[in-house]
């Protein structure tokens, strides 16, 4: 019945599951992403897809990986969030599976299962962002994942938007995914808990003395428990989202932009400020026809269902 797994690998966790033609999920599993051994994430992919294809017929094996993959979707060429420098991931996998794997990149499977299944159906020119532990971009053109000269282009979240802002770990200071990302959301919290002010207190309680613990997945909790103040560090980079949008639009017009990754959990609470800031920066803004600005459909479970869904094309194809 073609059954897919898909695997979606990102800065804090794994998420796998088996896949269906229509991108329905049949089934899931997920863990933690260990840190800094490119061993140890693969074991944790093996055994992931191991442990689904017990109870399914699986005809391909489709991961997402939040790193920038070679145009042969064989090399992880660089992450800045996880330990692949130049890493033959694809073979490494099919080895260890005895089988074959397709690898692309978290961002363009996210896309292409918004576009196949999700928020982006029949747009032409599609944007999709992904906010997570970075910032995920990727492009559909006319029905298909654009990839640039050398397989990396997208890589939106390190468009440099504060000069001589926070450093970033792809090495520069600035980037974009440094002010609108789950990882950015956590910073700002734990500064302001750390000021020791009585705004932060459902946040410093939350996090019961543990700084560690205030992530972009508390704060968005507490944003939509109703917290007054995640709210508004949600808005901040909901507006900081909304800025680099219109970036974008200059550079690419797209018709929709698709909002995805963990934080697009908070929906309205972060999408009504980036509307708003897009509608402020866009260039040649009450002359031009905007772009919407979406959810994603498929929530965060867009990037597996997407490598999933690739995996049975490109398995086809040969890459
Ligand atoms: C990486 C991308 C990845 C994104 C989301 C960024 O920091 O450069 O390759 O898609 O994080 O995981
Ligand atoms: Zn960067």
């Amino acid at each position: 019945r073609g059954l897919a797994v898909g695997v979606d690998i990102g800065g804090t966790k794994v998420a796998a599951g088996v896949v269906d033609v229509h991108g329905r999920i049949l089934a899931e599993a997920r863990r933690a992403t260990p840190g800094q051994d490119p061993r140890a994430v693969e074991s944790v992919i093996t055994d992931l897809v191991r442990e689904l294809s017990h109870e399914y017929r699986i005809r391909s094996i489709g991961i997402g990986a939040a790193g920038w993959m070679d145009l042969s979707n064989s090399t992880v060429l660089f992450s800045p969030h996880l330990a692949w420098r130049n890493e033959p991931l694809r073979r490494n996998l099919e080895k260890l599976l005895r089988r074959r794997v397709t690898v692309v990149n978290d961002a363009d499977a996210a896309a292409w299962a918004e576009w196949r299944f999700g928020a982006g159906r029949g747009e032409s020119r599609l944007v999709c962002v992904t906010l997570g532990t970075g910032i995920g971009g990727a492009m559909i053109l006319g029905g298909r994942v654009e990839r640039g000269r050398y397989g990396v282009a997208g890589e939106f979240g390190h468009q440099i938007i504060v000069p001589q802002g926070h450093r970033c770990e792809c090495g520069n200071r600035g980037c974009w995914e440094q002010y609108a990302s789950g990882n950015a959301l956590g910073r700002e919290a734990r500064e302001l808990a750390a000021a020791n002010s009585p705004v932060a207190q459902a946040i410093i309680a939350a996090a019961t003395g543990d700084d560690a613990a205030i992530t972009g997945a508390l704060v968005t909790r507490l944003a939509m428990e109703g917290d007054p103040a995640s709210r508004e560090l949600v808005d901040d980079v909901g507006q900081w989202l909304g800025l680099g949008l219109a970036n974008l639009a200059a550079a690419l017009d797209p018709g929709t932009f698709v909002i995805g990754g963990g934080l697009s959990a908070a929906g309205e609470l972060l999408l009504d400020p980036a509307r708003r800031a897009f509608g402020r920066n866009l260039t040649g803004r009450g002359f031009r026809p905007a772009a919407r600005i979406e959810r994603a459909a498929l929530g965060p479970e867009a990037g597996l269902i997407g490598a999933a869904d690739l995996s049975r094309l490109l398995s086809r194809s040969g890459t």
